[in-house]
């Protein structure tokens, strides 16, 4: 028996064959003198706007940043109401407390994990709406038609978290083409994922990004002129966007090996203790392989012992967190709350071999 382990992930692996590539990319910025908002971070707005299918695409310091600013340029202030779902590890629910809003905690369906449209409508028939965060979460498209549906004929606002789902696709449209505005991550470990912290806001909005442009620099409408409330410093460093034009071109190959990979799991683990997601097209690009068992630790504990690291996205949910000193106990989210004691996450990454993807699987059959 073989003794080495398979990782849950391995940036070591992913980044070794751009090692070359990457540090050309990082020379060329060195050379350049020019290393906040330079030509590159340019260059890679027009490149993954174009790559979305959006007008515009703006960098910013990381993802959570990118989701306070989208929902600052939609006009989400002090006071407003945002519905958020609580089983995404806080990304959303912090940046919506650092617009001085109020989350409004959505349900989400247990097939996916995903907010739940039936109890999306209720949230909104509330009324006071101001916007809604769509989280695609493990990197599958949320029931996006019916959710544009919804909030469009309401008047509210669509902030599209894509941080996981960079490149997933239905109908030809990608993922941030759906919503008014989009926030993407570009932490090492996403689908696109720089060598430090980056994110961007994308959207089709001429308004909203030329808002979320003045917000990402102090809220600047010229040199010095601090004009919009709620502005910041959260820019996208030119060596970052200069390795990510790099790693770009490769992102919908990645895609493709981690859906090959999910796939082989959906079909090869057959365990009436383990639920595993259906077998899924170009809506999912397996950021996460998420499995579920109601015996969830004794299989991580058994995993682990055969050698095959795992993961739990997410332990606790939103409205339990510490932070909040209670504000949330009252409210109960049946299908969150159950999944957070469920959900373990196998290895899935582009590089993962055949072969650790067949122990993987042999390891869960044997539970
Ligand atoms: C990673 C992530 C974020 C936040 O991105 P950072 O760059 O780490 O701030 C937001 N939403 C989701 C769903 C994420 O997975």
């Amino acid at each position: 028996m073989t003794t080495s382990v398979v990782p849950v992930n391995s940036l070591a692996r992913h980044i070794a064959p751009l090692k070359a590539a990457l540090s050309a990319d990082a020379a060329r910025v060195i050379d350049s003198g020019h290393y906040v908002l330079g030509p590159g971070v340019a260059e890679f707005e027009r490149t993954f706007a174009a790559y979305c299918g959006a007008s515009d695409c703006i960098g910013v310091a990381n993802g959570t940043d990118a989701l306070e600013l989208a929902l600052k340029s939609v006009g989400v202030g002090v006071g407003s109401r945002v519905v958020v779902v609580a089983n995404a590890a806080m990304y959303g629910t912090t940046a919506v407390l650092a617009c001085g809003a109020t989350p409004i905690f959505v349900d989400v369906d247990s097939e996916g994990a995903l907010i739940e449209p039936t109890l999306l409508a209720e949230a909104l028939a509330t009324g006071d709406i101001k916007a809604v965060i769509v989280t695609h979460l493990y990197g599958r498209l949320a029931h996006i038609d019916q959710i544009v549906e919804l909030c469009r004929s309401r008047g509210v606002a669509i902030v599209e978290d894509c941080a996981q789902a960079h490149g997933a696709r239905s109908s030809g449209r990608a993922a941030g083409s759906f919503g008014d505005v989009a926030a993407f991550s570009f932490y090492p470990t996403k689908n696109l994922g720089a060598l430090g912290d980056g994110g961007a806001i994308v959207t089709s909005s001429a308004e909203i990004g030329q808002r979320a442009r003045q917000l990402r620099q102090y809220g600047w409408t010229a040199k010095y002129t601090n004009t919009h409330v709620g502005g910041r410093n959260s820019r996208l460093d030119e060596i970052q966007a200069r390795m990510l034009l790099t790693m770009l071109p490769m992102l919908d190959g990645w895609n493709a090996r981690r859906r090959d990979i999910a796939n082989r799991y959906s079909n090869g683990i057959q365990n009436s203790g383990i639920t595993v997601p259906a077998p899924a097209d170009e809506r999912y690009v397996a950021h996460l392989y998420v499995v579920h068992s109601d015996r969830r630790d004794a299989l991580r504990a058994h995993l682990e012992g055969l050698g095959v690291q795992t993961d739990i996205h997410y332990p606790v949910p939103d409205h339990r967190q510490p932070c909040h000193q209670g504000a949330y106990d009252h409210i109960q989210l049946p299908v969150t709350e159950k999944l957070a004691t469920t959900a373990l996450t196998l290895p899935c990454f582009p590089e993962l071999t055949d072969e650790e993807v067949e122990r993987v699987i042999d390891a869960c059959n044997q539970f």
